[in-house]
């Protein structure tokens, strides 16, 4: 299975190529198969992508919002109508199953891209009457604006930081993660079709190095990083050097409550979805599952049957459920943190071992995995796993439940199911994240505000708080009088 792109970056409204850049390769994770190779940004090729996206960033912001917002719909009918081709894509880049990416990948970013080229022109200022005088404000772009993804959602990620960036009347430099390198170029292409001007969305490729020459980049006037707690700290330290603006959508260990008087069906298919989906790659994930004495057995009984039935296979075969971890590396890591759950004295459910895959022994895979009788201090429930393991933790009463479920430093995300409406906003309230779902889990539509509190970010992505992160408010005094000066 080949899927080698025409270059390994896009720049200036079509793809380039150094190849004097380090190369390295793209794997399908369900394989383990060579599909890609690319180079690494080179110095020149970084500067090209950054001065592209300056001239084109001029020329974009003069536009009437109303044109730019109509290149964003555009781009995002051109997905849709593109979206089996882009989520095959995306199930070479990740192995999630096609299942999911056909309904999960190309159409949240095409989401994004519809809502804020929809908003585009109502991003407006304010007046401010000040007796005869008076001062306006004008909400402004921030200039070349870079996106740095993580592995998990490469077509998504790459959305959700263009389409407010652009629509904001930014350009953007993006670098995907190594680990997934091909869905940006599809973006960048798709969005040159819809009448983008050149340059205004460029793709670099690299690793680690080559988001922090972004990041540092004297014309470069906003980061928006999604990856890891270490990464985002690195990332935000080296934005402030240059006092750049920032995002950042990091990682979590969020909790999920489920109380005695919750529906066991639809507790037990939050956790599912808070843990398998994605093979457990999510970053709000719900990987740990607190659950009331009252409902435990019922709880753990349905959960160990439908974790069972789970159908893990060919991603490309739309009956399979669960694909891969996305690398190597992120197996051994998730490998190692199940043998650690097991040594410190966690009762492992189901699963726990490797699957065979008949035809696809070279793929990553991890069985879906649930531990019982997890305790605080165990390292399963302390450090994100970022894989198909689910810790479920045992708890009697509600103040106990929310010390616990809040003594983290992450704070990303938080679901609580119960049949209360009262104890469900009650405990909303008291739970330290910035997402809660009540009797749900998981779902982040566009129209609804989304990032961390704690470790696990600055900043919202989605929704109209987005714009806030995309803009600075520039405010213009108008005298109306004499000016009454002192001296
Ligand atoms: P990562 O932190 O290893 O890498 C993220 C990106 O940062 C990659 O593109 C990488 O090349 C780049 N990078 C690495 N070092 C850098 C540096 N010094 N300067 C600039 N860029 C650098 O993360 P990952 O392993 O790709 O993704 C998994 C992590 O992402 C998990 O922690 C997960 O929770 C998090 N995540 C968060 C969200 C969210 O919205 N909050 C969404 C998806 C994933």
């Amino acid at each position: 299975m080949r899927a080698q792109p025409v270059a390994s970056h896009y720049i200036d409204g079509a793809y380039a190529e150094d190849a004097a850049g380090d190369p390295f390769d793209s794997i399908y994770p369900a394989t383990g198969e060579v599909i890609a190779r690319l180079h690494s940004a080179t110095p020149a090729i970084i500067e090209r992508a950054v001065e592209s996206a300056a001239r084109a960033q001029t020329q974009w912001a003069a536009l009437r919002p109303v044109e730019r917002g109509r290149v964003l719909r555009r781009a995002a009918d051109l997905i849709m109508a593109r979206n089996r081709e882009l989520s095959e894509l995306e199930t070479l880049d990740t192995g999630k199953p096609l299942q999911e990416t056909l309904v999960a990948d190309a159409t949240s970013g095409a989401e994004a891209l519809e809502f804020f080229g929809g908003i585009a022109p109502t991003i407006n200022g304010e007046i401010i009457p000040l007796g005869g005088d008076f001062a306006y404000t004008k909400r402004v772009p921030l200039g070349v604006c870079v996106g740095i993804g993580a592995w998990n959602y490469p077509t998504q990620i790459a959305c959700w930081k263009a389409a407010p960036a652009l629509a904001c009347g930014n350009a953007m430099v993006f670098k995907p993660s190594e680990t997934t390198p091909l869905c940006a170029l599809k973006i960048a292409e798709i969005l040159t079709e819809a009448g983008a001007p050149a340059g205004l969305f460029n793709v670099v490729q690299g690793l680690g190095p080559v988001g922090a020459a972004l990041a540092t980049h004297p014309r470069v006037a906003k980061v928006s990083l999604t990856g890891s707690v270490p990464t985002g700290r690195k990332v935000y330290a080296a934005a402030a050097e240059g006092m750049k603006h920032v995002t950042m959508e990091l990682g979590g260990k969020s909790p999920l409550i489920v109380f005695d008087d919750a529906d066991v069906e639809d507790a037990v298919g939050g956790a599912m979805l808070g843990n398998f989906y994605s093979t457990g790659q999510v970053c709000s994930n719900g990987t740990r599952v607190f659950v009331q004495a009252g409902i435990r057995d019922r709880f753990l009984a349905r959960l160990a049957e439908r974790t069972a039935a789970i159908r893990i296979g060919d991603p490309m075969d739309e009956d399979v459920q669960l694909g891969p971890v996305v690398s190597a590396a992120q197996h051994a890591k998730v490998m190692n943190y199940i043998q650690i759950g097991k040594a410190e004295g966690a009762e492992c459910l189901v699963g726990g071992g490797l699957p065979r895959v008949q035809g696809f022994e070279g793929g990553f895979w991890v069985e879906p995995t649930v531990f019982t009788r997890v305790q605080d201090q165990m390292t399963i429930a302390r450090e994100e796993i970022f894989g198909p393991v689910m810790a479920v933790l045992d708890f009697e009463d509600e103040d106990e439940v929310i010390a616990r479920a809040n003594g983290t430093d992450f704070g990303l995300s938080a679901g609580v199911f119960t049949g209360d409406l009262a104890r469900a906003h009650r405990v909303a309230d008291r739970l330290q994240a910035g997402t809660l779902w009540i009797n749900a889990y998981n779902l982040a539509p566009v129209e609804v505000p989304f990032g961390g509190s704690k470790m696990s970010g600055v900043g919202r992505e989605n929704s109209r708080a987005a714009i806030e992160h995309y803009t600075e408010i520039k405010s213009v005094y108008v005298g109306t009088g004499p000016v009454e000066s002192a001296y």
